[in-house]
């Protein structure tokens, strides 16, 4: 069967359930257009999309400036590795270098949220010629050896030992715990500043100061892991502004190419000088991603959407509060990054916000996940509060 002969609905769900690897949990929904924080289905029925690509489609979807400059380049100079200069390139490094912390003035280009997590740690390694890496109870860092070492979850674990040696889990938001944790021996400890698979959960302000004290005061480096809560997502451009701590490292990817797969790992010079050639990625810093994360980046800052997620992530932060309903344990969040505790399983609630048009993400066994484009209009936010409402009477 080809893909033009493709046209039903139940045509193209056998048609993945026939080779897909089985390793996702599938809604049985197909989706083939978006438009905003709007998504349609093969049936034409929109849905709100507050599952936003996990996090990759912070821009919105079909964004106009950014199809642009992907099409363009595409027919220019789609690949040029790193053994050359590229234009596009160079562009993308004066882009970040305008929205990073200045002493975060080296950037390792990859392709993902998990290759960004993999290169921090062999960095921090190399750096400091240590190897015990400390992260945290209910972290999410990825699925390869590396970042899934540092990863909490059993449910990812377990099948894959032995991991990577030399890591350690303490509890998160416990200041206390980190002096035993972080010691002479460790290279790195890692953190997210909001875990987002982990229960959408912000980070304390004592526990991140704490965490970099210690950190530099014994010589190990402090990874920030912002691919979730990075490109405006928490109302800033990075979370890390709204905790007044620069890291020795950053990782990034999700939302920094317009739905372009990219990662980033931005560091200080702290970490010396790498060996060359001892780390790299084929399509690292390649100029079509390049050309998609400038024109991303720039629609973000100039659509101030850090602005527009700290205004509709209140807005929704509030109405959910006031959501009268025993089901609810707790609502939290920073930003468009919002959460839903509730006293049993998410799965029932998930159903019913899809059945009545909002799709929204899960996190953890309890917690629904609210992760909409930070395009998210007021009028939204209120479709998907009165959804809300009835999801959890
Ligand atoms: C999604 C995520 C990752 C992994 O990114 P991938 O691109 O899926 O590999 C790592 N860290 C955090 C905090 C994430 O949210």
């Amino acid at each position: 069967m080809t893909a033009t002969t493709l046209r039903s609905t139940a045509e193209i769900v056998a048609a993945e359930d026939a080779h897909t690897s089985g390793l996702y949990m599938k809604r049985g929904v197909v989706l083939v257009r978006g438009e905003g924080a709007t998504v349609y289905d093969s049936e034409g029925r929109a849905y709100i999309d507050c599952v936003g690509g996990q996090g990759s489609a912070n821009l919105g979807h079909g964004n106009e400036t950014v199809a642009r400059a992907i099409a363009e380049q595409a027919r220019t100079l789609a690949s040029c590795t790193e053994l050359f200069y590229n234009d596009r390139r160079a562009e993308l490094y004066d882009v970040l270098a305008r929205i990073l912390p200045s002493r975060l003035d080296r950037v390792f280009l990859c392709n993902s949220g998990t290759e960004a997590v993999e290169g921090a740690l062999k960095f921090a390694r190399a750096a400091t010629k240590r190897s015990g890496v400390v992260a945290t109870m209910r972290g999410f860092h990825g699925k390869t050896m590396g970042a899934l070492s540092a990863t909490w979850g059993p449910e990812y674990r377990d099948l894959f030992g032995p991991l990577v040696p030399g890591f350690s889990h303490v509890p998160f938001n416990k200041p206390e715990a980190l002096d035993a944790a972080i010691t002479h021996e460790t290279a790195a400890f890692i953190v997210e500043l909001v875990q987002g698979e982990g229960g959408v959960r912000p980070a304390k302000a004592e526990f991140v100061a704490r965490a970099a004290y210690l950190c530099a005061e014994r010589g190990a480096l402090l990874v920030f892991d912002e691919v979730q809560t990075g490109f405006g997502r928490t109302g800033t451009m990075f979370a890390s502004e709204q905790y007044a701590v620069v890291p020795d490292i950053l990782c990034l990817a999700k939302s920094i190419a317009g739905g372009l797969p990219m990662g980033a790992i931005a560091f200080s010079r702290k970490v010396g000088d790498l060996p060359k050639r001892s780390h790299s990625a084929t399509f690292g810093g390649n100029p079509l991603a390049c050309a998609a994360a400038v024109a991303a980046i720039g629609e973000i800052v100039r659509c101030d959407l850090a602005r527009n997620a700290r205004d509709r992530g209140q807005q929704l932060r509030d109405g959910l509060r006031a959501i009268q309903s025993e089901r609810i344990r707790e609502v939290r969040g920073l930003g468009l990054l919002v959460g839903v505790e509730l006293k049993e399983n998410a799965a029932v609630a998930l159903r019913a916000l899809q059945d009545d048009g909002v799709l929204a993400l899960g996190a953890g066994p309890t917690v629904v996940r609210y992760l909409p484009p930070l395009v998210i209009t007021a009028q939204e936010v209120d479709r998907v509060l009165a959804a809300s409402a009835k999801a959890f009477a």
